[in-house]
């Protein structure tokens, strides 16, 4: 039976891979209420309130240290808002610079914070100035926090502050939530690939491979190198081991210790037509009683688990949509919405098909079909063609349809497009599109890049005063998808001002 082979499998890598510990040093530096403590406590787990204020008005806190998790990521973790006071702003980065310069030496990694809300302030400048200074040797991420609902908000204000963020010369900012835990995703990723670089027992050349493509401009095949992080996730007895099993069975099984920072997970994955598949948290997930499951879909636990994957296969259980009403549970949908919004790629498998028999099974089959459309459709309206395959995991049938939408997907996730082939595509669509293009306050797009791929992100550079409107940046995006074949993976489209 392919899950106890698997279960041997985990269990004896995992005795092989005991490390000792030595986690790299991240610290978190920016201006008061950019929401340090609040990241802190959040990557920490520290729930309790502080209570920082003297009578004079300065705080007590001094550099507070913890071990952070973020996924399965471990790391140690200093805050520095204990030294700072709200009075004088100007001494604070004295202060701060002095103590800081000899904890500096013993970090890894500078999280610069700003707040999403308040926009940039000269006090931000500043600190980024003083980070050049004292900080030059370290890497540093710039994370725009507060940033909770940047990926919907149609105002699109808050994605103009991520324009304003980039200039302070940090590079792409990745946008989070401490208070909801949006964007986590996106700063594992990145811590993952940096600290990853810190590693002393890395071994694994596609750790090495991954930790690579972040900074090159890689193309698709480069970014193909790596192996696809695969997660299958549902409600309890929808189909998931049985899937997993007719997954395995004509199938290389592979398992290793997992590269970079992960000290207790293992990795289990198999071969599929010569690619890689790695899943996600299988270890984790088999060892888990039958009776929780993964019930708690939309809880935190879960979705921390889920942090790793690239893409998530959710599983539906054809019959009960057949009887049911809604053809998605509440906790299906949340994890839909979330896998999207962190920037995951989504397949839906609707399992159990060959229970639909009968007289009218024809009609049951189409009505299924569309209801998840449908409901997909309504979840997700962003990403338009979320891949949806029919499968029966029991009879050993769709298998080889899921995996060719998961590597589909996967492959438009990892797209890279040149920028001169990107603006000689602007030109074109813009003049097609009909008087009224370049709308908004007086802004005019002057071209586009790609900033980043995994999932494909572009960036709509404007002259002018003001921004173009958002309905143009819906209008690129849906061409972008539509024109180099992005479609049913989530795709992001900022603007920034340029002089
Ligand atoms: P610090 O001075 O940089 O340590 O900032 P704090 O962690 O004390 O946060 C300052 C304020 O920002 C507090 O009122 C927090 O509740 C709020 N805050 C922190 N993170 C977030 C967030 O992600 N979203 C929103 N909306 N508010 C946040
Ligand atoms: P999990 O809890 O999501 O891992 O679900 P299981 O793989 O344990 O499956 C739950 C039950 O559904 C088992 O009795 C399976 O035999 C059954 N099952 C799984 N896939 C199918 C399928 O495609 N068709 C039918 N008829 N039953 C299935």
């Amino acid at each position: 039976e392919g899950s106890d082979y698997l279960k041997r499998q985990v269990s004896s890598a995992t005795n092989k891979n005991i490390v000792a510990e030595a986690l790299p040093t991240v610290i978190l530096v920016g201006r008061p209420n950019v929401g340090k403590s609040a990241l802190f406590n959040r990557l920490t787990r520290r729930r309790e309130a502080l209570v920082y204020n003297t009578p004079d008005g300065h705080m007590t806190r001094d550099i507070r240290e913890g071990t952070a998790k973020l996924g399965d990521l471990r790391f140690r973790i200093l805050d520095t808002a204990g030294l700072e006071t709200t009075a004088e702003p100007n001494s604070i980065l004295s202060r701060t610079a002095g103590l800081t310069a000899a904890v500096f030496q013993k970090c890894h990694t500078v999280l610069f914070l700003v707040d999403a809300r308040a926009g940039m302030q000269p006090l931000d400048a500043d600190v980024g100035k003083w980070l050049r200074r004292y900080a030059k040797s370290l890497h540093t991420v710039l994370v725009l926090n507060k940033a909770e609902g940047i990926h919907s908000d149609p105002s699109g204000k808050l994605l103009a502050v991520m324009g304003e963020a980039h200039s302070l010369g940090f590079g792409e900012p990745v946008a989070v939530s401490a208070e909801t835990g949006e964007g986590m995703t996106d700063l594992f990723d990145c811590l993952q690939r940096l600290l990853g670089k810190a590693e002393i027992h890395v071994t694994d050349q596609e750790a090495e491979l991954q930790f690579q493509d972040a900074d090159s401009e890689s193309s698709v095949m480069d970014s193909m190198t790596i192996p696809l992080q695969l997660a299958i996730a549902g409600r309890p007895n929808v189909g998931k081991s049985t899937l997993l099993n007719a997954l395995l069975r004509e199938e290389r099984v592979l398992t290793g210790p997992e590269p970079g920072l992960t000290r207790d997970a293992v990795r289990v994955g198999f071969d599929y037509k010569g690619k890689q598949v790695y899943l996600v948290d299988t270890a984790g997930w088999m060892q888990r009683s039958k009776v929780e499951g993964l019930v708690a879909l939309g809880a935190m636990h879960a979705r921390r688990n889920l942090m790793r994957a690239h893409i998530v296969a959710l599983v539906l259980d054809a019959e009960e949509i057949s009887k049911a009403k809604s053809s998605m549970r509440h906790s299906e949908a949340a994890l839909a919405r979330w896998v999207t919004q962190e920037g995951r790629g989504l397949v839906v498998v609707v399992n159990k098909m060959d229970l639909l028999s009968g007289k009218d099974s024809a009609a049951v089959r189409e009505q299924v079909i569309r209801a998840v459309s449908e409901e997909i459709q309504k979840i997700l309206p962003q990403v338009d063609g979320v891949p949806l395959v029919f499968v029966s995991a029991l009879k050993g049938r769709g298998r080889s349809a899921i995996m060719n939408r998961v590597f589909e997907s996967y492959e438009k996730w990892c797209t890279r497009l040149p920028t001169a082939q990107l603006n000689r595509w602007l030109a074109k669509v813009m003049s097609r599109r009909p008087s009224g293009v370049e709308r908004g306050h007086g802004a005019r797009i002057r071209y586009i890049t790609q900033v980043k791929a995994r999932p494909p992100t572009f960036v709509v550079f404007v002259t002018g005063s003001g921004r173009i409107d958002e309905s143009e940046l819906r209008f690129i995006a849906s061409s972008l998808k539509e024109d180099f074949n992005l479609s049913g993976i989530p795709l992001r489209v900022l603007q920034r001002s340029s002089e």
